[in-house]
């Protein structure tokens, strides 16, 4: 640890004060020992192997956590297989009691969770909250619409009356889960829920960084009542854990950068199994002329800051009419300045830290790049390591040109780069550059027109008059990416059915597919021929 950050009772951190890891290298901060020690033991793993984990906010360890081996993912399928065959016996009703179970957990140990989660990621408490009302929001949404999508569904028969067919939502099996870091307690979960409800299991690889957090999610599942062989985690490099995933379970679930998933899809091309790929983005927002600046300007600031900008869903991007650019400017760069950054599991902080150094390399390269280049920095710019070894300031970018990193490439970080536009078409073909399309946003009074403008962006989510809240906790609505930014959908019912192999079963009675009566086939085709002529003129589908 350098000498310029701070231990973590200067940051007003830890509960039982400062404890400088040269001195007490198995320090615990975020839990006691008990507690981490009943968590580490979650992950599935026989190798003796364990590596450090660290805080972000002071660059302390947190845990020593154990790592997986190929044999230990394979173990983790065979108990989760196991345990899938009970699982896919029990009822809806069943399972969502329990889901509703969970959702009161979570709410019941939600400063638990914070604290964690902001020991682990270093983000602002507020960011944090996200999380816990995402997953809250999710394990709701999917117990009580759980007989709407997974319930036998009716289908039109070929002959009226005659064929009566029913479609079936049959679970696939075992679901690999691989997660991020970015937002830990909602990924390690939200993505895994529908899968159980739907009668799946779950073998999970999360993020190194955030391991403690993703097996906190695990016992809570287990408290809720899920079977606990029903959901398996394992530990260790994507690079090797995940390949042993991929070949072992009937479907992928993958969250992370663009270039990973594009490894994932090939792998799953390879088994023919499917995936959902939740990728990067350069998400734009697009302020109108007649937007309500000051809402506008709270929304960018969100937009682009939340979570140290560290979200899928964030804004890189912003362009502003020309007719009220400088007016939104100036409110927008003001609210930036007024961010209160600190380290602390408080509620005090408007933004965290990064996650890592490397975050801490990219963004810090993303800014010098551009400033090298000519672009002009309205706001923040500079590393702040007399806050933590990882903190950034919030960014206001003007002036940012196509040959400088961040015009195109995801930061993944707090830097937004203002663009004017006078034309609103040519705004929209702006925000529609480049390969990405997950989440767009769009301030205007006039709802109808942002909504007609809305089709025309290429995103799987676009927010009118906010950031990205409303699609994002909106859990009946599908969520994700078009173009690299993603295929498939998290939530709603494209979000539970990518669990489910769909299974057409059509009972025929009295008519048969063949001639009967000595009839011949000629005869036969004729009287279908003019059944299809009568079919389609009394409208039948
Ligand atoms: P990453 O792709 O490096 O890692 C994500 C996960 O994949 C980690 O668990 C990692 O261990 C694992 N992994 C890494 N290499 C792998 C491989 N070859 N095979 C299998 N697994 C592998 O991404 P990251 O940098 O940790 O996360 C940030 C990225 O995630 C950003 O691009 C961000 O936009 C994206 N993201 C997208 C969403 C979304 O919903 N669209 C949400 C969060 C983050």
């Amino acid at each position: 640890m350098s000498a310029s950050n701070p231990t973590p009772a200067a940051a007003g951190l830890g509960p039982g004060g400062p404890a400088d890891p040269e001195h007490d290298p198995g320090a615990t901060y975020a839990l006691e020992p008990e507690q981490t020690a009943a968590l580490t033991a979650l992950v599935v793993s026989s190798t003796g192997e364990e590596v450090p984990t660290y805080t972000p906010l002071t660059g302390q360890r947190l845990a020593m956590m154990p790592q997986s081996s190929a044999d230990d993912v394979e173990e983790a399928f065979v108990r989760a297989r196991a345990a899938q065959r009970e699982w896919a016996r029990t009822s809806l009703e069943e399972r969502s009691a329990i889901m509703l179970r969970l959702h009161d957990l979570v709410l019941e140990r939600q400063d638990e969770i914070l604290d964690l989660v902001c020991w682990e990621s270093g983000k602002a408490r507020k960011d944090a909250f996200d999380e816990t009302l995402h997953v809250a929001l999710t394990a709701r949404y999917y117990a009580r619409t759980a007989r709407k999508h997974l319930g036998t569904e009716r289908k039109i028969g070929v002959v009226p009356g005659l064929t009566r067919v029913e479609l079936n939502r049959v679970p696939k099996g075992v679901v690999g889960i691989i997660a991020p870091w970015n937002y830990p307690f909602t990924m390690a979960l939200c993505d895994g829920l529908p899968a159980l409800m739907a009668g799946n299991a779950v073998v999970t690889k999360p993020d190194a960084q955030t391991m403690l957090t993703a097996l906190y999610g695990a016992q809570l599942l287990r408290e809720a009542g899920f079977p606990a062989d029903l959901w398996q985690v394992v530990a260790g490099p994507g690079r090797v854990l995940g390949s042993e995933i991929i070949a072992r379970a009937d479907y992928i679930c993958f969250t992370g950068s663009t270039a990973t998933g594009k490894l994932i899809a090939q792998q799953c091309a390879e088994r023919l199994i499917g995936c959902s790929l939740e990728l990067g983005g350069k998400n734009p927002i697009m302020i109108l002329r007649d937007a309500d600046l000051d809402r506008a300007a709270e929304g960018a600031v969100r937009a682009s800051f939340s979570n140290a900008g560290q979200l899928c869903v964030s804004m890189e991007r912003l362009f502003v009419a020309d007719q009220v650019y400088d007016r939104f400017v100036e409110k927008f760069v003001a609210r930036t300045k007024a961010l209160r950054l600190q380290p602390g599991l408080d509620w005090g902080s408007d933004m965290g830290s990064l996650i890592s150094e490397d975050q801490l390399k990219t963004v810090t390269a993303h800014v010098e790049d551009a400033v090298s280049k000519g672009a002009r920095v309205l706001a923040g710019g500079k590393a702040r390591p007399d806050l933590g070894p990882y903190f950034f300031e919030p960014t206001i970018l003007e002036g940012v040109t196509p040959d400088m990193t961040c015009f195109g490439d995801e930061t993944f970080g707090p830097v937004i780069s203002l663009y004017r536009f006078s034309d609103e078409a040519d705004a929209v073909a702006r925000a529609n550059e480049g390969q990405y399309g997950l989440n767009a946003a769009i301030y205007s009074q006039d709802g109808k027109r942002a909504r007609a403008i809305a089709r025309h962006v290429k995103c799987g989510t676009v927010n009118i008059n906010e950031a990205f809240a409303a699609t994002f906790a909106s859990l009946d609505a599908p969520m994700g990416g078009m173009r690299e930014s993603g295929m498939g959908r998290r939530q709603g019912a494209e979000g539970i059915h990518r669990y489910t192999e769909s299974q057409s079963v059509a009972t025929q009675r009295l008519m048969r597919f063949s001639p009967v009566l000595g009839l011949s086939d000629e005869a036969f085709a004729k009287i279908f021929t003019a059944n299809l002529k009568l079919m389609k003129k009394v409208g039948r589908p």
